[in-house]
């Protein structure tokens, strides 16, 4: 059977994107399945060097077929930030919490309409032979001036989606992929998934 490694560790990563893959006709593995493989330093300027580094690292190991992502929050009143650094934004082991409050430090008295920001997320899938392609999925919303919401992880509490009046912490696992930037870059994915197993390089 056809076989793909999603190169996370982070469990709910893990299973929003098994969710989105599970229409297709493909064992789905995870880095929990391949805890020997080797931990890579996600020191690249972009998401996509990033992904790409991550993908080419566990295809090597695992001799299959790997999905892996690099994605984070980009708030347009710091210019971008923090960009590739949103997971270490408050230091090198900043949890989501401290994370979130180094945010909100630094938003203290923008107003409203300066609060723009969008979650982006680059998919890099790596083929067993070596073939690569690069996706990207974007998602617009707002940072708020407190949490609101328990679901989710990360920025998800301070991220409002302005359509929907809630937060991504206040949106189930089904709602968050209709919309996230990860769910609209895997669903880009699905097409070079479905023509890699029809070519039998999966
Ligand atoms: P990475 O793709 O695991 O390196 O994610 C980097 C960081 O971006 C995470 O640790 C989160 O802080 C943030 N991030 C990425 N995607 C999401 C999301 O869907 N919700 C909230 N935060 C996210």
């Amino acid at each position: 059977m056809a076989a793909v490694v999603i190169a996370s560790r982070n469990s709910h990563k893990v299973s929003e994107l098994r969710q989105l893959l599970a229409g297709l006709d493909i064992e789905v593995y995870s880095l929990h399945e391949f805890p020997g493989a080797p931990e890579v330093v996600e020191d690249g300027d972009t998401f996509a060097d990033n992904a790409l580094k991550k993908a080419r690292s566990v295809s090597q190991y695992a001799k299959l077929a790997v999905i892996a992502d690099d994605s984070g929050l980009e708030v347009d009143y710091l210019q971008g930030q923090p960009g590739v650094r949103s997971a270490r934004f408050a230091g090198e082991s900043a949890s989501d919490r401290e994370n979130n409050e180094k945010l909100l430090e630094l938003m203290q008295g923008v107003p409203a309409r300066l609060r723009t920001a969008c979650f982006r997320c680059t998919i890099a899938l790596v083929s067993p032979t070596g073939l690569t392609e690069v996706v990207d999925g974007v998602c617009h919303g707002r940072i708020l001036t407190e949490p609101k919401g328990t679901g989710g992880f990360g920025y998800d509490p301070l991220f409002l989606v302005p359509e929907l009046g809630k937060t991504f912490a206040e949106l189930s696992n089904e709602e968050k992929n209709a919309i996230s930037h990860r769910g609209r870059a895997l669903r880009a994915t699905l097409p070079i998934m479905a023509r890699w197993m029809q070519e039998g390089l999966l």
